[in-house]
């Protein structure tokens, strides 16, 4: 069988360098505490890692959190992944922390992209969802001064019912931004985001509509996080033209490293397979039973199993997990049922 390139290599590793933050959002995934963990990863392992990312030649290394620029090793790690050869990303909480002169840092320690959270349109809204006052203005200037220093930005927005009437507004400051990418966040219910109610199957079909609408009508590049369906959606309203984007999915070109360097499907699925201390992270992801049956989909159950979107899509294998136990199990939020 010849086994195709997310089989061997991921395009994004995520690695979480702390659970510290200065935010208190309701939905975080890190359950962020105030302070770093003692037990994070020393910096000798986190260059080990980079070396091991440096091997596969390819995937973007995304520094991601709690806040990683609360690691007292962020900067050392930056600049030592420039040195290897690894492209980054980074994913900083808007604190005070991310100054004029960190960004323009970024920029010349190489950081490919700058990643920032929009979660309303409003300062009122999205200040509320953050747990910090004056977060909105905060973004603003961080915005501010990746445009100065021509730094490409993406924008990051969990859609919940608290900021989902704001879809349009929010597009609109996204393409105030010039972000290069508008990743949409659908929630699986881990961390803090355990509890938050969750969009109906029929809901997801809707807000799909709007941001269909939204693309084009913006011209933007748009993608969602733990929501596959959207490009069968895509597919669907396009007749079958060719869907734009890769398939990614978790533990399918995507990997994720938390702060004590247990290797994951991705943040949103907890199923511990090895820890890059004592295991190869590239052996790991080629090779673990767990990520094969992810790039598996002809042996998911239920209907996404039995699904012609199956490759395309294949279902929130964190979702699926969430709601049964079984990361293999159908995604219990997309409406499709197939005639196949
Ligand atoms: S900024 Fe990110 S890491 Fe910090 S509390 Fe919010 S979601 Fe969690
Ligand atoms: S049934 Fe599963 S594979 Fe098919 S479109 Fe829905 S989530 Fe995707």
């Amino acid at each position: 069988m010849i086994r195709n390139n997310f089989d061997v290599k991921p395009a994004l590793v995520f690695w979480e360098l702390t659970q510290a933050c200065d935010l208190v959002c309701k939905h975080c995934r890190a359950s962020a505490k105030k302070y770093c963990d003692p037990q994070e990863l020393s910096k000798h392992e986190g260059e080990r890692l980079i070396d091991e990312i440096a091997l596969w030649d390819g995937p973007m290394l995304i520094f991601t959190g709690g806040d990683p620029l609360k690691n007292q090793h962020f900067w050392y790690w930056l600049d030592y992944a420039r040195v290897k050869g690894v492209k980054v990303s980074v994913t900083p909480s808007p604190t005070p922390l991310v100054t004029e002169e960190a960004v323009s840092r970024m920029k010349s320690l190489g950081v490919n992209r700058l990643g920032l959270s929009l979660d309303g349109a409003y300062p009122k809204t999205h200040d509320l969802f953050r747990g910090v006052s004056g977060s909105f203005d905060r973004l603003l200037d961080i915005v501010g001064y990746a445009q100065q220093v021509d730094l490409s930005l993406q924008i990051n927005t969990t859609l919940t019912r608290h900021n989902i009437d704001e879809l349009e507004n929010m597009a609109i400051r996204v393409k105030r931004f010039k972000a290069k990418m508008w990743s949409l966040f659908f929630l699986v219910p881990v961390g803090r985001g355990e509890g938050i109610d969750l969009f109906t199957p029929q809901e997801h079909e809707e807000i799909f509509d709007r941001l269909y609408w939204i693309k084009e009508k913006y011209q933007l590049p748009i993608k969602t996080t733990e929501a596959p369906h959207f490009r069968r959606y895509m597919m669907q309203k396009k007749r079958g033209e060719f869907v734009r984007g890769r398939g990614t999915g978790d533990g399918k070109g995507i990997v994720f490293v938390s702060r004590l360097g247990e290797i994951y499907p991705s943040g949103f699925l907890p199923l511990k397979t090895g820890n890059v201390k004592t295991d190869s992270l590239r052996d790991v992801y080629s090779n673990a039973p767990l990520f094969c049956s992810l790039r598996d989909p002809d042996h998911f159950k239920g209907k996404c199993g039995c699904c012609e979107f199956r490759k395309l899509c294949g279902g929130s294998r964190a979702r699926a997990y969430a709601a049964t136990g079984d990361p293999l199990e159908s995604d219990p939020h997309c409406l499709y049922v197939s005639a196949s």
